[in-house]
């Protein structure tokens, strides 16, 4: 089977030069890196980390995923649409039990449209599955397999040691890299940047922005071990700047906000908010602070689309009686 027809990605993800005289006057160049576009319902890094997933899922004979997620997790609704092209069901495993009655999200309804089943934890739960899993613990996977049958698992946002080689193949697609590049993405797990990272030619750096708050020396690890597991061996080419992370997961300050507004209005390209927002936040800081030396080349991954604009229509149409008469999620 062909993993990659179901999905037919646009590949090689088109890159485009933004003109911004304001980097410009500060010796940047920038350029954006469209990994929003590879696919509408799997797109940017979550093509990128799950196609060899899935692939490696079909190998072994599953024909079933589960994987875990938040509320408006794009890892989730990336999931439920490639297993539903694959033709494997899937099963999200989402944070926070009071989320089973109250009325779906479009996050969620998208999921469950595409025939995810979605189980709602607790947050205590939740949290003991993941270690568990992450230690390897074999309890963990018993009690899952109990409950929903074999499955092939993937972590919460997806992020393995398969799902970061899957993010390294991106640097391929960008073979003019060279001393002098920095290739910058929004670090939530940290598989995209383990990924970016190894692949870089010599010379060429990575920057990660993570998007969430008190995650120095945690986010480092992870990247590093990412590396150690997936290529034997450490990178000194990349780092995480924690700086604009704009108060934690989620968060949209009015500064980040009118930022990516102006971005928007200046470019033309709609900009993602919790993640991708606070990138180019980030490299305009960075070049801001002189931190990018005169001459250098900015790649920003666009490592996903903007959120759908709330439809209040939606929810009195297909969303069934329950939904719509307990009203806005
Ligand atoms: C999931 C996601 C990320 C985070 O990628 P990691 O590999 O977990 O660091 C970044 N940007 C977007 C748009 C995402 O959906």
């Amino acid at each position: 089977m062909d993993i990659a027809t179901p999905l037919r990605p646009r590949l090689p993800s088109p890159v485009r030069d933004v003109v911004d005289p304001w980097l410009a006057d500060r010796g940047v160049a920038l350029r954006l890196k469209r990994d929003d576009l590879i696919h509408p319902l799997v797109p940017g890094n979550k093509w990128r980390k799950l196609t060899p997933n899935l692939r490696a899922a079909v190998e072994r004979g599953h024909t079933r995923l589960l994987t875990f997620g938040g509320a408006y997790s794009n890892h989730i609704r990336a999931v439920a649409a490639a297993g539903a092209a694959y033709g494997l069901s899937t099963v999200g495993i989402i944070r926070g039990d009071e989320l089973a009655d109250a009325p779906r999200n479009w996050s969620l309804t998208r999921a469950e449209d595409h025939g995810m089943e979605l189980a709602f934890v607790s947050r205590s739960a939740y949290r003991e599955t993941l270690r568990g899993l992450s230690e390897d613990d074999t309890g963990t996977l018993r009690g899952l397999e109990e409950r929903w049958g074999r499955a092939y698992v993937l972590p919460e946002g997806g992020t393995n040691v398969l799902a970061a080689h899957g993010a390294a193949q991106l640097v391929a697609e960008l073979p003019d890299l060279g001393p002098g590049d920095v290739v910058c993405c929004a670090v939530g797990t940290g598989g995209t940047l383990a990924g970016i990272a190894a692949a870089l030619p010599a010379g060429a750096r990575a920057v990660g922005f993570a998007v969430l708050k008190g995650a120095e020396g945690y986010l480092d690890g992870e990247v590093a071990e990412l590396h150690r597991r997936g290529w034997g061996r450490a990178f000194g080419n990349w780092h995480i700047d924690h700086g604009y992370h704009g108060g934690g997961y989620g968060r949209v300050p009015a500064e980040l906000e009118a930022f990516a507004a102006r971005f928007e209005e200046r470019h033309g390209v709609r900009v993602e908010r919790r993640y991708v927002a606070k990138m180019l936040w980030g490299v305009h800081g960075l070049a801001e602070r002189g931190e990018l030396p005169p001459g250098s080349r900015v790649t920003a991954l666009i490592t996903g689309p903007p959120d759908p604009k709330p439809e209040p229509e939606r929810e009195g149409n297909g969303g069934g009686p329950g939904r719509a008469a307990r009203g806005g999620g």
